[in-house]
């Protein structure tokens, strides 16, 4: 039988009386066969910055420029949350599509603005 640690959802495969990953005992009392909510995990500061340049970029996009960072900025916090890691996994997902959207407005309004120049 698997014990979860009841702080941050670790599982904890050594049989030791402590969380390997944030130290918190575990007692009788909290061996179980799911995973708790993984309540102690922080939100990514990445993912949620990658989450609101990407709504940014749907008003202020500057070419793409604005969705590139925040394209870059959720790939990072994508890989910095998961069901072990940081919380925010859903903004990073979000921001990473929403940037992809404005990354490819903004190729268009390049395509657009560079042809309107040459008339
Ligand atoms: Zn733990």
């Amino acid at each position: 039988m698997n014990k979860f640690c009841p702080n941050c959802g670790t599982e904890n495969t050594t049989n030791s009386k402590f969380c390997p990953n944030c130290g918190q005992a575990m007692g009788e009392g909290v061996v179980n066969n799911t995973p708790v909510v993984n309540n102690g995990a922080k939100t990514n500061g990445l993912a949620v910055a990658g989450f609101v340049t990407g709504l940014s970029s749907l008003l202020i996009n500057f070419m793409g420029l604005v969705g590139l960072i925040a394209l870059i900025l959720s790939a990072v916090g994508l890989t910095k949350t998961g069901p072990e890691k940081d919380k925010g996994r859903g903004m990073a997902v979000a921001g990473l599509i929403l940037g992809i959207i404005s990354v490819i407005y903004g190729l268009f309004q390049i395509i657009y603005y560079s042809s309107s120049w040459y008339f």
